[in-house]
């Protein structure tokens, strides 16, 4: 495929829930513009250690019922009894929702290690057998392709996803990443290792460099110095600023594409400007 050729591609997109019920509306038209690129799904986020869950649910709820493609719930279980896990994964079901991203989740203020909570579910692993068990449709499973700052070693974290796999995992997203060889590097190991199901890699389309570069330092995304200067003197341009973040986004995708990547992961931080900027340098656009 020459470069450019890049049309096969599917998106899914990552959106998250608003903190006043206000927002709403506009995550809801977010989701709608998103919609005309025919994503695989919409996925909605979940607070950390379950703070939050009911905004998730408010979100769900709106999006619940619209034409939209299949939404899909993160669900984490750190902190959090498996009762109230169970309770909400129950109400979201009633919401027609069948697809999920079942995560272990971060311990509150990121304390490290992770320890379960004394009536919850163990692990991402105890939370993928449930959704088998409970018959969802797709369970998506989280990958590091720089590793997870909890990593022991690449050969724990390739076990570690061969279990997901094993567990009933039907696809695995990953952590974003900005550099393509790491990810290229990954998926060749992945591969190796007999792991089957879709590695679908999560590309994070920059509209705020500096937040960025903070939160990456305590995911373990690396952020290359090719990038750092080209972000470098827009802090106080915002609109060069999502300019740039979608022709960086649009190159990695380009490449992963190219790279005969199926479908791509947005993380799009609910700005819809920059991810339909991305899909329509690809697509041309919507229908
Ligand atoms: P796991 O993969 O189960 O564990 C994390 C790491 O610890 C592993 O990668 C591995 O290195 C090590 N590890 C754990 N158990 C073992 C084992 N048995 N053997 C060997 N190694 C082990 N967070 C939120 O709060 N809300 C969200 O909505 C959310 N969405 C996310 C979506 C995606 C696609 C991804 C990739 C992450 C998301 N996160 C979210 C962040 C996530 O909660 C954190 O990265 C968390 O620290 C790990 O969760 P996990 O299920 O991937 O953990």
């Amino acid at each position: 495929m020459a470069w450019g050729q890049t049309s096969m591609v599917t998106f899914s997109f990552e959106l998250f829930p608003p903190a006043k019920p206000e927002g709403i509306k506009n995550v809801v038209a977010t989701a709608k513009t998103l919609s005309s690129f025919a994503p695989d799904m919409i996925s909605i986020t979940y607070g950390a250690g379950g703070t939050g869950r009911e905004r998730s649910a408010r979100l769900v709820a709106a999006l619940h019922g619209n034409d939209f493609p299949p939404i899909t719930a993160h669900i984490t279980v750190a902190g959090q009894s498996k009762h109230d896990v169970i309770h909400q994964m129950e109400e979201w079901q009633q919401h027609g929702v069948k697809r999920f991203v079942a995560l272990r989740g971060d311990m509150p203020n990121m304390k490290r290690p992770f320890t379960p909570h004394d009536d919850g579910f163990t692990s991402a692993l105890d939370l993928i057998t449930y959704l088998r068990l409970h018959h969802a449709e797709a369970i998506y499973a989280g990958a590091y392709p720089e590793g997870h700052p909890e990593s022991p070693s690449l050969e724990a974290e390739l076990d570690h996803l061969m279990a997901k796999q094993d567990a009933g995992a039907t696809a695995l997203i990953t952590q974003y990443f900005f550099d393509i060889n790491n990810f290229l590097r990954f998926r060749d190991k992945v591969v190796a290792r007999g792991i089957t199901i879709p590695l679908i890699p999560g590309v994070l389309p920059i509209g705020h460099f500096e937040k960025i570069q903070k939160f990456s330092a305590s995911c373990g995304a690396h952020i290359p110095d090719q990038l750092k200067i080209r972000f470098a003197g827009l802090e106080n341009d915002p609109e060069a600023m999502a300019m740039m973040g979608a022709c960086v986004g649009y190159e990695l995708c380009a490449q992963l594409a190219h790279e005969a990547v199926p479908s791509i992961h947005l993380y799009t931080l609910n700005r819809a400007d920059i991810s339909t900027t991305i899909c329509r340098m690809f697509q041309g656009e919507p229908q």
